[in-house]
């Protein structure tokens, strides 16, 4: 039961050979970029699990088959190991490109190959929907706020970036993939969306990926002190990754171009996030202060009204209803790990 409407595929019929999958939809093709990751992986789960067949993408830099193994034996999905980087020919209704590292650990490995991600895979993934006539999904991000002067953000703040820091490869990439986004819709008529995601976590994240809540969990879990960097004052906004897509579906099958910030409200400095994920774990955990990384946003806390008032989207999950959620699935990963070392 698909909550889009077949007009607005219509453009696409013929395209690709679809089945009816009940009333009111016809089964689509859909590609994800980046499938093989946390986010990509959940979103490939739901789009398999309405009916559609899924052609994931992905080159194994952060993405594991772990992720999507549970769907191998499906005839519905496709995995194919490929860099965007490199051109592609596929024929499908709809493209979601993920496809780029998010941990600000990933990203500075190779900044290089951020950049290249997030331009050439960007205008590959664009080149395929304009050739296929598919419509295209933009994971952006709320870096590309910066470190923000207005807050909460709204997607009408152009940003405070730095263009030559060391985040500049992501954030700067996400905006360039942006603006592409929105010159191939204005010059070649291709349907796109932008979603701006604000930080998202759950379940498949990678265990060691330096990300906050990932590190924060792992470290409460293997009795480690938790990291806090700088004075732990600094904010974020934590949204589960259910929710967050929710929102992406919510915003392709919809009508509106975007850019729509995609978070949780609910805002915390790194200090009360440590005091939940304490409650939550382990009430004997202690935390560490480490030196902040450079450039760090002192907050961050997404307005969703546009994404509420024109997507009828919000997130439902709060960080103390979310963070158990993830815990069994790193409690089981962590306690793999340690046997692996032990054998
Ligand atoms: P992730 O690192 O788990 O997933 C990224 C996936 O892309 C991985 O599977 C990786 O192997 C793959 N990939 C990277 N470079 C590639 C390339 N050149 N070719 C093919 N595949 C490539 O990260 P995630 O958290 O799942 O993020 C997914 C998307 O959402 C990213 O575009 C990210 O920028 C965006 N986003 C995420 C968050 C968040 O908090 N998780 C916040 C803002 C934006
Ligand atoms: N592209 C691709 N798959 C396609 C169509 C295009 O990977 O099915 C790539 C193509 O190789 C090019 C990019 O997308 O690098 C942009 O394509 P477009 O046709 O917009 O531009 P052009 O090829 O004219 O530069
Ligand atoms: N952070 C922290 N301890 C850690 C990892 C990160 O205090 O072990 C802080 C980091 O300095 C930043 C915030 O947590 O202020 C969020 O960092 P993360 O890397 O998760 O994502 P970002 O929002 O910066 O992309």
């Amino acid at each position: 039961s698909g909550s889009y409407s077949t007009d607005s595929n219509k453009r696409f019929h013929g395209k690709v050979g679809r089945v009816p999958v009940g009333i009111g939809r016809r089964r689509m093709r859909i590609v994800v970029t980046g499938g093989a990751g946390f986010v990509g992986s959940h979103l490939v789960d739901k789009l398999i699990g309405r009916g559609d067949e899924v052609i994931v993408i992905d080159n194994f830099f952060t993405g594991r088959k772990e992720n999507v193994v549970h769907l191998f034996g499906n005839p519905r999905f496709e995995l194919i190991r490929h860099d965007v980087v490199e051109p592609i020919l596929l024929e499908v209704d709809q493209i979601y490109h993920l496809a780029c590292p998010a941990s600000p650990v990933h990203y500075k490995y190779n900044p290089v190959k951020t950049i290249k991600t997030n331009v050439m895979g960007t205008l590959n993934m664009l080149g395929l929907a304009k050739r296929v006539g598919a419509r295209f999904l933009l994971t952006s991000t709320s870096e590309v706020y910066g470190d923000p002067l207005q807050h909460p953000q709204k997607e009408t703040y152009w940003g405070n970036v730095n263009p030559i820091g060391e985040r500049s490869c992501y954030d700067e990439g996400k905006r360039t993939a942006e603006t592409l986004t929105m010159d191939y819709h204005r010059g070649a008529d291709v349907e796109v969306r932008i979603a701006r995601i604000f930080n998202t976590y759950g379940p498949r994240m990678c265990l060691d990926d330096g990300r906050v809540v990932s590190n924060f969990v792992a470290q409460a879990i293997r009795k480690q002190p938790m990291t806090v960097y700088g004075d732990g004052k600094q904010t974020r906004s934590f949204q589960y990754v259910s929710d967050l897509v929710d929102g992406l579906v919510a915003l392709m099958e919809g009508e509106h171009v975007g850019p729509f910030n995609l978070g949780n409200p609910g805002e915390f400095t790194m200090l009360e996030l440590a005091e939940v994920v304490k409650e939550t774990i382990d009430p004997s955990a202690t935390i560490e202060y480490k030196p902040n990384t450079a450039d760090d946003p002192h907050m961050r806390k997404p307005d969703i009204s546009k994404a509420k008032e024109l997507l009828n989207w919000q997130p439902k999950i709060s960080l103390r209803e979310g963070l158990p959620l993830m815990v069994s699935d790193f409690r089981n990963r962590i306690l793999n790990e340690d046997e692996g070392k032990g054998a």
